[in-house]
């Protein structure tokens, strides 16, 4: 998707690199590229862009049957490692992810400067945002501890710590760098607010939604869909299969 465009005619123009496209209506699910797709037509404008990149380390065998949470620190809510057995490596147990700031949009795809400057939107109010983030104790030590965490050679022993919460007896040993995996989280700063937004944020006008951080995650993913499903119903006057959808719900858990 290069550009997004409102025509005279209420109809939304979607040029691609294969094309352009026409829709009444437009959900933007793009990561970090959601707030620059709005903004490129004037929503959004008071939100940055904090990219936080994730991390995971694996065992070298399954430990766990099953995904196990840690508790959330209400002030960090999207950093609680976790573990599950994942399926790309036997069953391995994969541990994570860590959270530290990254001046990229996309973790495996290549970088547009212009573009991530666009998204960090550094100015005075945001400048501002980051300041009393590092004025907080617990932020502070949380990106102090995951920075360490990245460090080749002792990363593993300062994130011991956290996966011992669910693991008591692992080892340094026991755990390895998960080369290739983990992503990028475009955490929202609204600099009016003068906050960083650890919920979900989405901006949704004439057909047209942005989602951008769904929280807490891809497990929220369906429940979003559904909720945008109603919106565009809505403005498109015309009305949602309540009963259908739950039939297929039925269907599914059968
Ligand atoms: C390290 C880490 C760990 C996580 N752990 C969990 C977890 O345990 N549980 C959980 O529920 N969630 C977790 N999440 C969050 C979860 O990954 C995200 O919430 C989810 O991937 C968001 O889905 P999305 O489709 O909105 O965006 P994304 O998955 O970011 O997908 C957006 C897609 O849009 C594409 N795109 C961008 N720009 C364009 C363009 N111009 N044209 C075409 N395509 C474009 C991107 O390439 C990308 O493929 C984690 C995230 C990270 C970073």
């Amino acid at each position: 998707m290069t550009e997004i465009k409102r025509e005279s005619s209420g109809v939304y123009l979607l040029r691609t690199e294969n094309g352009a496209f026409h829709a009444k209506t437009v959900v933007v699910n793009a990561g970090a590229y959601s707030l620059l797709f709005a903004q490129s037509m004037g929503y959004g404008t008071s939100y940055a862009i904090l990219p936080i990149g994730g991390s995971f380390f694996f065992t070298r065998e399954k430990l766990l049957d099953a995904k196990v949470y840690t508790m959330q620190n209400p002030k960090l809510p999207f950093a609680a490692i976790h573990a599950d057995p994942d399926c790309t490596q036997a069953w391995n147990t994969r541990f994570g992810p860590t959270a530290f700031a990254l001046p990229k949009l996309e973790r495996y795809h290549s970088l547009h400067i212009k573009d991530l400057f666009h998204a960090l939107n550094i100015d005075k109010e945001v400048t501002k945002v980051y300041l009393n983030l590092f004025k907080d104790t617990t932020i502070r030590r949380y990106i102090l501890k995951n920075f360490l965490e990245e460090v080749p050679m002792m990363g593993k022993e300062v994130f011991i710590h956290d996966a011992q919460k669910i693991i008591p007896s692992l080892k340094v040993s026991d755990i390895t760098f998960a080369e290739g995996y983990g992503g990028m989280r475009p955490q929202i700063i609204d600099k009016e607010k003068h906050e960083l937004l650890l919920g979900e944020a989405k901006i949704a006008d004439k057909g047209i939604i942005f989602n951008m951080t769904p929280s807490p995650g891809a497990t929220s993913s369906l429940a979003i869909a559904y909720s945008d499903a109603l919106a565009l119903c809505d403005y498109l006057d015309i009305a949602f299969d309540h009963a259908k959808h739950e039939r297929m719900i039925q269907t599914r858990q059968a």
